[in-house]
């Protein structure tokens, strides 16, 4: 498994800065975004480091769609009973701030709106 020694959701991967973990297995780790944009806000990352999805590749493409099906998992789960929104920033236009791919997860009865009003 590829990681990066730097890499800030690496080091959640490796216990070595904390987390409000949700779920794991082998491929993919699911914990709380430390500043919650709605009532149910996860952060669903490959275990690999891959540092954006533009960066992915075809042998990634298993985990890609597992990451898919375990986001409405985590989310019910995790509260959001009638639906949620995932969002994928990718680089600089895409306004991403850690370079590790990761999808976030938000649900609750006000996500998407609250999201908009962050996304301003
Ligand atoms: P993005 O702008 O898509 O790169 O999103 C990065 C997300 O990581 C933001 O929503 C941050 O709140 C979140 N974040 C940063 N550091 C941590 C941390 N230590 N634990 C949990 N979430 C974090
Ligand atoms: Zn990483």
């Amino acid at each position: 498994m590829s990681t990066d020694k730097d890499c800030l959701f690496c080091k959640i991967i490796r216990n070595e800065i904390p987390s409000t973990r949700v779920y794991e297995d082998d491929d993919l780790l699911v914990f709380k975004d430390i500043h919650p944009s709605a009532p149910v806000h996860l952060l669903l990352i490959p275990k690999k480091h891959i540092a954006r999805l533009s960066e992915a590749q075809m042998e990634d493409q298993r985990v890609l769609g597992k990451m898919m099906l375990v986001a409405s998992q985590v989310a019910r789960e995790n509260g959001s009973v009638d639906g949620f929104r995932t969002i994928i920033n990718d680089g600089r236009v895409g306004r991403q701030d850690v370079f590790h791919l990761h999808m976030h997860v938000l649900g609750g009865p006000e996500a998407l709106g609250r999201m908009i009003a962050r996304d301003e």
